[in-house]
């Protein structure tokens, strides 16, 4: 990976190191592939988490972030379960965005059972406004990014759209697993993942669903807050 400071096309946050790969992995690995600059934005290093040390967690996340084709991914390291949209955090993430000017940025769904995904999700619309503040912090120049696509970690409804990530799934699979530490032995012992028993298997499931809804083997549903333009329905829908 470089760790240059070049401009990204996208940028995709999570609270926790894994968290982009389960909500966006598929959609990251396809960006990346068809040549646009990727980013990952993880604001804890995971170290609540019940497995894994903070270090193992940033090797796996090192690894993963390779596996998608990112070109950098970086740690806000914010306290672990306590991910607060308070002015600091908030520019945080700001002076993220205004560094790397990315068109598009990934956040999790705001309604959520973990309270860091909630607050993950606000933090960063916070931030994606406020990088657009020309009098605040002038001396980075002020940036907004296009829009910000919600992903689903726990709980999903309302999709805006679904993208076909059927190709690019052995990469998410891949960087999924990377998370050794978290999902190594999820076969033999209950983890509390995503608040499920078999995490690898829910997330294939919701994979395989999604891709269901618009007749691909594998989607990521994404949620925005405006409308999505359509150049031409029957492009979509006539074929
Ligand atoms: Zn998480």
């Amino acid at each position: 990976m470089e760790t240059t400071r070049e401009n990204v096309d996208i940028i995709a946050f999570g609270a926790h190191p894994d968290d982009v790969e389960i909500g966006a992995g598929g959609l990251l690995a396809k960006e990346a592939a068809l040549g646009y600059r990727v980013g990952i934005a993880d604001l804890t290093r995971g170290e609540m988490g019940t497995r894994g040390t903070p270090d193992v967690r940033l090797e796996e996340a090192r690894k993963a972030a390779e596996i998608l084709g990112a070109i950098w991914r970086i740690n806000l390291e914010m306290p672990d379960g306590n991910i607060t949209a308070d002015h600091e955090n908030v520019m945080k993430v700001a002076r993220v965005i205004r560094t790397y000017r990315p068109k598009v940025i990934i956040a999790p769904y705001w309604d959520d059972r973990h309270p860091d995904h909630v607050n993950t999700s606000r933090l960063v619309t916070e931030a994606h406004f406020k990088a657009g503040l020309r009098k605040l912090e002038p001396e980075l120049e002020a940036y907004r990014p296009n829009i910000i696509l919600y992903y689903f970690l726990n709980r999903m409804e309302g999709f805006s759209f679904i993208v076909d990530i059927s190709e690019n799934y052995p990469r998410k699979q891949e960087a999924v697993n990377a998370h050794y530490s978290q999902f190594g032995d999820a076969g033999l012992k209950p983890l509390a993942v995503l608040g499920v028993k078999a995490p690898l298997q829910f997330i294939e499931s919701r994979d395989r669903f999604q891709g269901s809804q618009i007749g691909a083997a594998y989607g990521e549903a994404f949620l925005v807050r405006t409308p999505v333009p359509v150049e031409d329905p029957l492009e979509v829908w006539g074929r």
